[in-house]
């Protein structure tokens, strides 16, 4: 193919006017026909021009060859030969053949076309192509253009492979997996995402995947989700799933981004997991974290988180907040007498009680014990906590019929209100406690607002409990002694130990106010027998002075009295002073025998018949009559000082102090005055014909060695 003018090269003239080719430049050494090969040969696709008539490859370009898989070698160019050697197999061979054959059959030639035509190629690969012929006429030429599917058609296979194992592989998983565009409608789920929200294949596609987040949750969650897209960032979140059948399931939802090949964000896949168990635990956990057992109420943690996030919002919204510190007023003596099992019993049904009471909104919590404490986060007036104060009283005042037992309680309320009486939760259920503790001090069921004056009462009360604590090991304690007179004779026939407490903070304490406090926080016992000790330890040391012996009267409390020790702890004493029981005298207040009227008499009975001498102290200010006292082997009974002290002046205390003195004897027991301070009240006294006489007037309350003169 020689020449300067390509059109004749290449022969391309017959009946269809002829298009003048652009004009190229040939490269200097270069023929318009091997610049045509060189092109040939850069192009991606096989190009072989076979002779029709004579079945041969008379040219294949550098593409064809590659294909092919090497030089086609001469016998090759027959065509015959070559579909011999890229169609092994005789069957597919005689397809094509037979195809090649009908197209030459019907009108010489027809251009043909193959799509994923399977070949061998000399180094034996198996290859997909897609062949066309092309017929050139004019030229009797057949130009077949070959091009290598092998590696897209495998790319897709492997795409379509790997999709289908995706598939698999999402429809199988234990999570659940939603795809969803940019507006949050689903474009596929799994099987697992069809579960937990109990749709078909067909509710779930096309639909607001946030629709399925339980009403509750789903703004919190939308808002998350929205906020996700804005940013195109990943999003996580734990909510609820209120699914179809009505089940509700607890899922942890992590979403990431997914973005198409320029970088917009094309949607997400959120997996969502279920974690209704976890969940189920952690409920319990905080259950027993934050409730209390037996009542199932919020206990005292739950209460101090309410309290503190009350306080928090009632600082912003300008608010007050109570609270309302109940204690039960006989819970104990009820524990004591009906059993553990009973009280908790009735714990449990005052806590449904005052549940059922309170309102919407307000928290009630167990502390422990019989203590319960309610707070209203959201108050206005006292009125408003003067109103549930009522309902708290009202839900108590009918009896609790428990295992067929009727009891009555009622609770003592101290309230205590945010800002005025505490700033921090501390402070607010310190007050209420003190302001119940005022209201109990007050008598039973009562309530009590806290002030600051009770603040004041609580701290020196505080120091002084402090203080008594220690009292005993500091050798704060001392005994002071009071002569008792025999009124006719003139002679001395007892003593009354008094306890005294210099404190070196608080100085000299009187008994009337650290008595009362020993016997509630309970240090009387230690008191007490220390007290009863010395004593008789004093009395042993007088008769070791050689002094004649007088009775020495002791007294008792009614926690000490009611003590069941109480007989064991006096026998020990008085063997380990050597003193006769004769000796000694014990004193219990009228109050006391009431108190416990079996328990008392049968402490007295046995005291009685150790040889201990008993009295009643203060008698006339206890509402008992005489007459009952005479089941009691009682020696004597001491007139109290109120009824002494205007004898002269008031005639109903002087026939008082008559009819005790004539019935005591009538008892055959003694009657002594006390608090006598004059002259013409024990002249008084003489002519009612009382027996014995104590007061300033014969003697105050001495030391012992003073006393010890005194004795003959
Ligand atoms: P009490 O047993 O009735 O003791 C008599 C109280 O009257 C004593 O007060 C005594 O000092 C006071 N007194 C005696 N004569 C007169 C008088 O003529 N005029 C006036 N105005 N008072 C007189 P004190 O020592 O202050 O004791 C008060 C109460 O404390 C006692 O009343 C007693 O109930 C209790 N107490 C004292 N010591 C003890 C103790 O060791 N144990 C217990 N449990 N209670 C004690
Ligand atoms: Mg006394
Ligand atoms: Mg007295």
């Amino acid at each position: 193919m020689a020449g300067s003018d390509h059109r004749d090269d290449f022969g391309n003239g017959g009946d269809v006017e002829p298009q003048p080719l652009p004009r190229l430049g040939i490269p200097p050494g270069h023929t318009p026909n091997t610049v045509l090969q060189s092109v040939l040969d850069h192009l991606p696709i096989g190009v072989a021009i076979n002779t029709t008539e004579k079945g041969i490859i008379g040219y294949a370009n550098r593409a064809f060859l590659e294909i092919y898989g090497g030089s086609l070698k001469e016998e090759c160019t027959d065509l015959e030969t070559f579909f011999a050697s890229v169609f092994p197999d005789p069957a597919k061979r005689a397809q094509v053949r037979l195809r090649i054959l009908s197209g030459l059959a019907e009108g010489g030639m027809e251009p043909m076309q193959w799509d994923d035509l399977r070949i061998t190629s000399q180094d034996g690969a198996e290859k997909i192509v897609s062949v066309r012929n092309i017929p050139i006429p004019e030229l009797d030429l057949m130009v077949s253009t070959v091009q290598d599917l092998t590696l897209s058609r495998y790319m897709e296979q492997a795409l379509r492979e790997s999709e289908r194992r995706y598939q698999v592989m999402a429809e199988a998983s234990p999570v659940g997996i939603v795809r969803v565009d940019t507006d949050g409608l689903c474009c596929h789920v799994n099987k697992r995402w069809r579960e937990i929200t109990g749709l078909t294949p067909i509710q779930a596609l096309g639909r607001l995947w946030y629709e399925a987040v339980h009403p509750d949750d789903r703004e919190a969650i939308a808002e998350r989700w929205n906020s996700a897209v804005a940013k195109g960032r990943g999003f996580k979140g734990e909510c609820r799933i209120k699914s179809d059948g009505g089940k509700t399931f607890w899922v942890f939802v992590q979403g990431e981004p997914i973005f198409d090949q320029s970088g917009r964000l094309e949607g997400y896949i959120a997996t969502v997991t279920d974690i209704s168990r976890r969940k189920r635990s952690e409920e319990e956990i905080r259950q027993l974290a934050y409730y209390d057992s037996l009542t199932r109420l919020p206990n005292r943690s739950f209460f101090l988180e309410q309290l503190e996030r009350a306080l928090a919002a009632a600082r912003r919204a300008q608010r007050r907040v109570a609270v309302l510190f109940c204690d039960l007023d006989n819970f104990k003596d009820i524990n004591d007498t009906l059993g553990h099992d009973f009280g908790d019993l009735l714990l449990k049904s005052i806590g449904d009680r005052l549940s059922a009471s309170i309102r919407r909104g307000d928290t009630l919590s167990r502390l422990g014990g019989d203590e319960f404490v309610l707070l209203l986060p959201w108050v206005t007036t006292d009125g408003e906590i003067l109103a549930v104060v009522r309902k708290i009283k009202d839900a108590m005042t009918a009896p609790f019929m428990l295992n067929g037992h009727e009891v009555f309680t009622s609770t003592s309320i101290g309230i205590a209100v945010f800002p005025e009486d505490g700033k921090d939760v501390q402070t607010l259920l310190k007050h209420a406690d003190t302001a119940m503790y005022a209201a109990k001090g007050r008598g039973r069921n009562r309530y009590q607002f806290f002030s600051e004056d009770m603040n004041r009462r609580t701290l020196n009360r505080l120091r002084l409990e402090n203080g008594l604590r220690q009292a005993v090991d500091r050798n704060e304690l001392t005994l002071v002694w009071q002569p008792q007179y025999n009124l006719e004779s003139g002679a001395l026939v007892g003593v009354e130990a008094l306890l005294r407490w210099e404190s070196p903070d608080l100085g000299r304490v009187p008994p009337g106010t650290f008595i009362p406090l020993a016997e509630e926080t309970g240090l009387i016992h230690g008191i007490g027998a220390w007290v009863l000790r010395e004593a008789c330890l004093q009395a042993r040391r007088w008769r070791d002075q050689g002094k004649q012996p007088v009775r020495v009267a002791v007294n008792l409390s009614g926690k000490q009295f009611l003590e069941p020790g109480l007989q064991d702890l006096v026998g020990k004493i008085l063997a380990e002073t050597g003193l006769a029981p004769e000796a000694l005298e014990l004193e219990i207040t009228e109050s006391v025998l009431m108190r416990d009227a079996q328990v008392a008499q049968r402490t007295l009975n046995s005291l009685s018949r150790d040889g201990i001498q008993l009295a009643i102290d203060d008698f006339g200010t206890g509402y008992s009559s005489l007459l009952y006292l005479k089941n009691y082997p009682v020696n004597r009974i001491k007139i109290a000082r109120e009824f002494i002290r205007d004898i002269t002046t008031e005639p109903n205390d002087a026939a008082i102090a008559e009819t005790v003195i004539a019935m005591a004897r009538s008892l055959s027991m003694n009657a002594l005055a006390e608090g006598v301070e004059t002259r013409e009240q024990a002249d008084f006294l003489r002519r009612l014909g009382c027996p014995e006489v104590q007061g300033f007037y014969f003697g105050k309350p001495m030391s012992a060695d003073e006393f010890g003169a005194l004795m003959p």
